[in-house]
């Protein structure tokens, strides 16, 4: 930076000012009168680390990048032209350095040392307002800021949760939810029910009408799961073509009818029509099991997992319950 002038002495004008707008003149201009002009090259540094004043912009534009030191810098920037000025929250709370300014382009800036901002916010009433209005208006557009990215992380929470090609539940999600819907079944001694299900001879769909056809009949199997369950219930993609329905305040009698309309409309479901084909269907195997007093989520899976590999031995398409015949 190389001081050209002090304000008093350079062609700038005090109401082209933001800060001084509708402020008294004649009160402010003797405040003004000796600080200094300093011209600044483009991309040079204009803040110092060391202290807190104010910078205010008479020709040119300086580049602010956000304060890296509390981590949550996204490389934000934001430029400052010709009235405008930076730096004024540096003063007021005295900590010097949070944000790093530089030059966009060869420019002139005012420095107001932080005593002399005071002086100026003591003596006259329109600078502190203006101040406050000034303050006030960057502290909504950073909680505007704010809130949009925490929109944008729940957003990518949610994304996060659910599989990309059914829209079911993921098991990322699984992971989050089942621990804490068994532990809450067996606070309230409340009933709480698993079907698992895993589509049968899916390799051999796979191989006879190729993957894409194959994922036109996982997203065909997540349908008829999530049109037949009611809101309460959860319908979540395993892994592969292996799904799972976790129906809460479901004893297994009626875990069982669930079980077995799901099973009877994955065979009706129509995954494709080709005219050159027969129909082609897909059929799922179902083990259901509920909760057991003293039982952990573990225990649960393991007991429908089982009750699914006795559905496929007694020839699949059908539905075994856990313990049952
Ligand atoms: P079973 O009746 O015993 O369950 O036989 P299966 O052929 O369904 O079982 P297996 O586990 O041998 O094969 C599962 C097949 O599922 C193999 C795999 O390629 C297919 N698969 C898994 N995930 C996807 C997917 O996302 N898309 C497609 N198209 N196929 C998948
Ligand atoms: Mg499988
Ligand atoms: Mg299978």
């Amino acid at each position: 930076m190389k001081l050209i002038s002090t304000f008093a002495a350079s062609s700038h004008s005090i109401r082209d000012l933001q800060l001084f707008r509708d402020a008294d003149e004649a009160e402010v201009a003797p405040l003004l009168a000796s600080c200094p002009v300093m011209r600044v090259e483009d991309g040079e540094t204009v803040s110092d680390p060391q202290r807190a004043r104010l910078y205010i912009v008479l020709r040119g534009a300086l580049a602010v990048s956000a304060d890296t030191r509390s981590g949550v810098n996204d490389g934000t920037i934001s430029k400052v032209l010709p009235g405008e000025s930076v730096g004024e929250q540096s003063v007021l709370d005295e900590e010097a350095g949070l944000s790093h300014i530089t030059a966009l382009e060869a420019s002139e800036v005012l420095l107001v040392e932080a005593e002399l901002v005071w002086k100026l916010i003591d003596n006259c009433n329109g600078v502190a307002r203006n101040l406050l209005r000034l303050l006030s208006f960057r502290i909504r557009a950073a909680n505007a800021q704010l809130r949009r990215r925490q929109k944008l992380g729940e957003f990518y929470r949610q994304l996060s949760m659910v599989d990309g090609l059914t829209s079911l539940y993921n098991r990322a999600w699984l992971n989050d939810a089942l621990p804490s819907l068994v532990a809450a079944a067996q606070d309230t001694q409340s009933p709480l029910s698993l079907v698992m299900i895993d589509i049968d001879h899916f390799k051999r769909f796979n191989d006879s009408h190729g993957h894409q056809l194959g994922d036109q009949a996982l997203r065909t199997a997540a349908q008829v799961l999530s049109s037949a369950l009611r809101p309460s219930d959860f319908a979540v993609r395993y892994g592969g073509e292996e799904m799972m329905v976790v129906l809460p305040d479901t004893p297994e009698n009626v875990a069982i009818s669930v079980a077995e309309r799901l099973c009877e409309r994955m065979q009706r479901a129509i995954v494709f029509r080709d005219m050159r084909l027969p129909l082609p269907h897909i059929t799922a195997s179902f083990g259901v099991a509920s909760l057991e007093v003293g039982q952990d989520e573990l225990g649960l899976v393991a007991n429908a997992d089982a009750a699914l590999y006795r559905a496929k031995e007694a020839g699949r398409n059908r539905v075994a319950v856990h313990g049952g015949p």
